[in-house]
């Protein structure tokens, strides 16, 4: 059997941001309207970092206005709902995402909750995720949403194929499961209280991993001719590429899937980097172009 065909993240995401520049460009030329993302990052978390200067890069090169407001660890709760209720009030603002995790101290679903529905182009507040399993015209959370433009890019129509999504995060596998139910899967999910989880997964034509386990879906849980699409971002110690100044050993990213294996197996795969990654940043812009829309009585354009 040949060997699965690489569905390639970095160049969809790539075609989605050009749609994003030009609808952008659009709405500036005939309504005088910028679209305007605030992103809101508390505490130094390294990852957070990397996350936040990206949006922030690409939401520029998309020509919309990108604003971040750092917020020392030691923030208290309060201050942080303050100024969500300030930008929720300013009209320039089109939408707020507040990077997470969040220090403990700080009642994650409380901040989320203070966050306007409208401005909420992480699609993480409980109206919004209402509307998305409802059917209404809702943002819809970034990385489920990147996966669903890259498994009909890849696969066309969706309609009665069996979907197993492995995770069940607010953020990726329940909004994923509630996306491939609408695209008419029969859909299965998963969690770590699943029994044969295995067999369940080779059952599936379309399995989507997002459990944080680095290469935790083995090549023989894949069905034949399946495609995967691997959510995890999992770093782990890489020795075969020697080591840092202070001798510890260098380091890569791997998926949930282990792709080697899975290649073999799969018709097509979503490679870790390069697969689901890019889409989550480009659907952010996506997800605020719509927002400013709305917020402004334009119809949503279909990017
Ligand atoms: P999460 O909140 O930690 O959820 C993980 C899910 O996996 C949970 O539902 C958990 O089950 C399940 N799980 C854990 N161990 C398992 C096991 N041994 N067997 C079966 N299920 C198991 O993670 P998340 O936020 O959804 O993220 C998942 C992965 O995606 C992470 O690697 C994260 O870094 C990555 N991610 C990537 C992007 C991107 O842009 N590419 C965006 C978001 C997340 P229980 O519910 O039963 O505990």
């Amino acid at each position: 059997m040949s060997e699965a065909s690489i569905i390639d993240g970095k160049a969809l995401a790539m075609r989605l941001r050009v749609r994003v520049a030009a609808e952008v460009a659009k709405l500036r030329d005939d309504h005088g309207l910028t679209p305007a993302l605030t992103v809101v990052l508390v505490g130094e978390d390294p990852a957070s970092q990397v996350y936040i200067r990206n949006k922030g890069k690409q939401t520029e090169e998309a020509g919309m206005v990108s604003d971040t407001i750092r917020l020392g660890a030691d923030t208290p709760e309060e201050d942080l709902l303050a100024l969500i209720e300030k930008l929720n009030s300013d009209a320039a603002v089109n939408g707020i995402l507040v990077q997470l995790p969040l220090p403990d101290r700080i009642d994650e679903a409380k901040v989320i909750a203070a966050i306007d529905p409208e401005k909420d182009v992480d699609g993480f507040h409980v109206v919004n995720v209402g509307r998305l399993w409802t059917g209404a015209a809702a943002p819809v959370p970034c990385t489920p949403a990147g996966c669903l433009q890259m498994l009909k890019e890849t696969l066309g129509e969706l309609k009665g194929k069996r979907a197993l999504v492995l995770g069940r995060s607010n953020i990726v596998g329940k909004p994923m499961a509630a996306l491939l139910l609408a695209e008419h899967c029969t859909v299965t999910i998963a969690h770590s209280r699943t029994e044969d989880l295995a067999e369940r997964c080779r059952e599936a034509d379309i399995l989507v991993a997002a459990v944080g386990r680095a290469q935790m879906v083995r090549g023989d849980w894949i069905k034949p001719g399946a495609t995967v699409i691997d959510v995890g971002i999992n770093r782990v110690e890489a020795p075969e590429k020697g080591t840092n100044d202070d001798g510890t050993p260098k380091t890569r990213l791997v998926g949930d899937v282990n792709f080697e294996e899975a290649k073999k197996v799969a018709g097509h795969i979503t490679p870790v980097p390069g697969g689901v990654g890019p889409m989550t940043i480009a659907n952010l812009l996506r997800n605020t172009v719509i927002a400013a829309c709305r917020q402004n009585g334009l119809p949503a354009p279909e990017i």
